[in-house]
């Protein structure tokens, strides 16, 4: 088969869920096919690395390190697939190519110019993509809404793709809005046809279009949305408000999305969405409710915190459980607000802001026998807190908080010391990790070999391993070298567990990350215990 292109812009509104539109298409389309997602950016930033979560949402990570958009979080769990950071295009990480590319002499003799130069070099980057990684389908998403000055080079690309790879092989999905406003109480479709209009002003023809909406479109509205828009009625795909974005694939193919997208690209798609609906199922028919709390410092944007949601959300369909997340901001230092709660976690952080709070919320876990799990700079906070109180390392502290503490059970990592440049830096990707027999973490991955993602500078100091280890702190996962501490745990207690990587980068619904189904079956026996069940 000649392989197919599938590009989704957005219309009208930002924020109206097109990465998880392109993920469900994708989602679809992955019982039949490899699909490979690209993301484009508009910012110059080279990668969103540097940004800081609050303003953009989590910071992704993939295998090979490449620190990318959330939404690849979405592909990733929707398409089973690991992601490359190539597929993530920013207009910084463009600019930067053009202009290496420039200094070293390939365009010599001529004028560098955006048509057609940068936006041929981003279609090509697309054709690059589907050929290096195979790909039947390679799904592009562009970021941003039709009209914004920073993308639309990567509409003049999809165009010029249209052109190179044939109309037949090229599908263009447009995501919009349909607003029912107060006191009309009626489907209203005039930002979709300006929309549309904009678009092909640009010379791009939806052939189906996905409205948002809080009900399911009238057929009248389909007919004027497609009469508008030139397309046909069945064209049009209700992105119907969900409590769960899991179910939007599910959604998209009741509406017969697979088959109007074998049509109109010559395909023959066959769909397996069964033991996802089962999932769905589980979740929605679970009585049962446990509390976890989050203590964090990014907890005013939830999207800091994507894909640890993500994977207590996986956790429920599998566990069969709702869980309320309960937002601890660790910059209050008072723990009582952790009565009631069955389960803390403690993720990833930077900086000293909050971390004495964090510290005492991994105090009381541990005292109480209330489930912890910490991640990256969670078992970071929990290393410091052993040292502490159990130990008595008074002073103990990471050299990110107090350069100046005598005991530094935290120090930087050695291959990061005389490292200036921030972007890309960090020991990044999937590393290696040995876990010990007979250790629970062990038990929770079924196997003494793990590879999960990192996202840090700094590591449990190698000259404390003996004396964490001499109080009963177990170091149960270590890198191959036995030098980095990956995973801590304490043997009597229900659940004392952390790690340096971070699991929930990997958890999807049909594969919920170990560590987050150990938290979760804890808490669930901790509330047993409590509520006397
Ligand atoms: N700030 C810590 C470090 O750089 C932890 C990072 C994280 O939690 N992702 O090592």
């Amino acid at each position: 088969m000649q392989r197919k292109y599938i590009v989704v812009t957005g219309g009208v509104l930002s924020g109206l869920g097109k990465g998880i539109a392109m993920a469900s298409i994708g989602n679809i389309l992955s019982a039949s096919y490899k699909v490979v997602p690209i993301k484009c950016d508009g910012y110059l930033n080279v990668d969103p690395g540097t940004m800081n979560p609050i303003e953009h949402g989590e910071v992704f990570v993939l295998d090979d390190g490449g620190e990318v958009d959330m939404d690849f979080g979405h592909y990733e769990r929707f398409l089973g697939t690991p992601c490359r950071f190539d597929w993530n295009l920013t207009m910084g990480r463009v600019f930067d190519e053009i202009r290496k590319k420039e200094r070293r002499g390939d365009y010599l003799g001529k004028t560098v110019q955006m048509i057609p130069h940068v936006s041929n070099f981003i279609m090509e980057h697309f054709l690059k993509v589907g050929r290096e990684s195979d790909a039947d389908v390679v799904l592009i998403e562009i970021g941003g809404t039709i009209g914004d000055i920073e993308n639309e080079l990567y509409i003049d690309a999809v165009r010029s793709l249209s052109r190179k790879v044939g109309r037949e092989n090229i599908l263009f999905v447009h995501l919009t809005y349909v607003p029912i406003p107060y006191g009309v109480d009626e489907q209203k479709s005039k930002p979709t046809q300006q929309s549309v209009n904009l678009l092909r002003q640009k010379g791009i023809e939806p052939d189906i279009i996905i409205a948002r909406c809080s009900e399911m479109l009238t057929e009248n509205i389909k007919r004027k949305i497609a009469k508008f828009g030139n397309l046909d009625a069945d064209g049009i795909i209700t992105g119907v408000d969900v409590d769960d974005v899991y179910k939007i694939p599910l959604s998209f193919e009741e509406q017969g999305l697979s088959q109007l997208v074998a049509r109109r690209l010559n395909m023959s798609v066959s769909v397996d969405l069964e033991k996802w609906k089962r999932l769905i199922e589980k979740k929605e028919s679970a009585r049962k409710e446990i509390v976890i709390a989050i203590a964090g410092k990014y907890t005013s944007l939830e999207d800091s915190y994507a894909s640890i949601i993500e994977a207590l959300k996986h956790c429920e369909a599998n566990c069969a459980v709702r869980i309320k997340v309960e937002w601890v901001d660790s910059e209050g230092e008072d723990v009582s607000v952790l009565e009631g709660v069955d389960g803390v976690i403690v993720p990833g952080g930077f900086g000293s802001r909050g971390t004495e709070g964090k510290i005492k919320v991994i105090e009381y876990c541990r005292e109480k026998g209330l489930p912890f799990l910490g991640i990256c700079y969670g078992l970071q906070m929990a290393v410091i807190e052993f040292a502490r109180n159990v130990c008595g390392l008074k002073d103990a502290n990471t050299t990110e908080v107090n350069g100046a503490c005598s005991h530094a059970v935290v120090d930087i990592l050695e291959e990061q010391k005389g490292i200036e440049n921030k972007g890309g830096t960090m020991r990044l990707g999937a590393h290696r990790a040995l876990i010990e027999k007979g250790s629970k973490v062990f038990d929770l991955y079924r196997g003494g070999e793990v590879l999960e993602r990192h996202r840090h500078r700094y590591e449990v100091n190698p000259d404390y391993h003996e004396a964490l280890k001499g109080k009963g702190l177990v170091l149960s996962g270590m890198s191959p070298d036995g030098t980095l501490v990956e995973f801590i745990e304490l043997k009597d207690h229900p659940y004392f567990v952390a790690t340096q990587a971070h699991p929930e980068l990997k958890s999807s619904l049909l594969k919920p990350a170990p560590l987050f189904k150990g938290l979760v079956e804890a808490s669930i026996s901790y509330r047993d215990a409590v509520v006397g069940d």
